[in-house]
């Protein structure tokens, strides 16, 4: 029996012919807050639901801090399981105001007022109990639907998609604001999303869902850099897949050699180059020719086409003049990483 906060193990749910969650497990330990992130359709909102008890799964066991809240014969329900969510569009009560739709999620016997402006505090909305929701911006709104989440006092906080309706300007720094909070507080929390770079930027730890089945879970920096999977790799960033081959230790693809781990069986392999991992130059290198560029401000990415048909993306200094159809050389300045299939 795992000792972890929450526990699931083995969920399975399929509506008619679609199989949305294929045998999961998930542990997490208490106060972490942990990302399920995977494409649209993989069934993380399933998953979510059914952890917070909207959701009846077909098989397996959900606990929570070693009470069982799915089971053979159990199923708690959503009011009784500890557990907070936070919607996609907030859930707001549009004709409360601010300050009772944080009180709605109080216990009774709370010393309402006082918890309410402790609560406006610690979400950095202070003086603004009086507001009603459309006199908000939606990263206010955010805040007041995890101030009313908190005011429950969750064991578990779980959030679908929590940044999807804020403006991309804007969801940086609310995504940074919640983590705070969150951690502030020291509340185990899950967030649903589908988006890599909200995810590695926000969690702790990073559960990668694909096709109903987790395929890899740990910290933002392995997942990114130590992919299982193909399916990984190229989910969460740029990723140059090559085939190369193991011998004797060695391992060699269209780049050269490279030293392999240790661990990697002899024999054909699948390598993952991240296009940050690769440099251009006049100097050596592999060569090949320019074949597009996309220039994004900050840096831009070429596609350079080597001699043996292999199609590279290179991420390169925004400053750097490089001329479509060019000759130029490309070489490995990082790791090259074997996956699996
Ligand atoms: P995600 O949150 O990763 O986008 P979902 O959990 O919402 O994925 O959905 C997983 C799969 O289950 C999808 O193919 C979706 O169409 C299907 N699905 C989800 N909810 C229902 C439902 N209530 N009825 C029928 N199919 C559903």
């Amino acid at each position: 029996m795992s000792d972890a906060f929450l526990h699931a193990r083995g969920i399975e749910k399929r509506y008619g012919q679609t199989q949305a969650v294929a045998g999961v497990d998930v542990d997490v330990a208490q106060g972490r807050l942990v990302a399920l992130l995977g494409p649209s359709g993989c069934g993380k909102t399933t998953l979510l639901r059914i952890i917070a008890g909207f959701e009846y799964p077909d098989a397996g066991d959900v606990l929570l801090d070693g009470r069982v809240l799915n089971g053979k014969t159990t199923f708690v329900v959503p009011e009784k399981r500890h557990i907070g969510m936070v919607f996609q569009d907030y859930a707001l009560f549009p004709h409360f105001d601010v300050a009772r739709n944080i009180a709605f999620g109080m216990p009774s016997g709370v010393n309402g007022r006082k918890r309410v402006d402790e609560l406006l505090e610690l979400v950095g909305l202070t003086g603004l109990g009086g507001r009603m929701p459309h006199e908000l911006s939606g990263g206010q709104q955010q805040r007041v639907a995890l101030a009313r989440t908190f005011a429950a006092e969750p064991a578990l906080v779980l959030l679908d998609e929590p940044f999807s309706n804020l403006d991309p300007a804007l969801r940086t720094k609310v995504r940074a604001e919640v983590r705070q909070i969150i951690q502030a507080l020291g509340t185990t929390a899950v967030f649903v999303t589908h988006d890599q770079e909200e995810a590695l930027s926000v969690a702790e730890t990073v559960i990668v869902m694909l096709e109903g089945r987790i395929v890899q879970s740990g910290p933002p920096a392995e997942i990114y850099r130590r992919p299982a999977t193909r399916g990984v790799a190229e989910f969460l960033g740029d990723a140059n897949m090559l085939e190369g081959h193991v011998r004797d230790g060695e391992l060699s693809f269209a780049l050269g050699l490279a030293a392999a781990a240790s661990t990697h069986a002899e024999g054909h392999a699948h390598v993952l180059v991240r296009p940050e991992n690769l440099a251009l130059t006049s100097d050596g290198g592999v060569q090949g020719v320019v074949v597009g560029r996309e220039y994004y401000g900050h840096d831009q990415m070429i596609s350079v086409r080597l001699g043996d048909g292999t199609l590279l993306r290179i991420r390169a200094h925004a400053g750097d003049d490089v001329a479509l159809g060019a000759t130029i050389g490309v070489v490995l300045r990082g790791s090259a990483v074997i996956v699996g299939e």
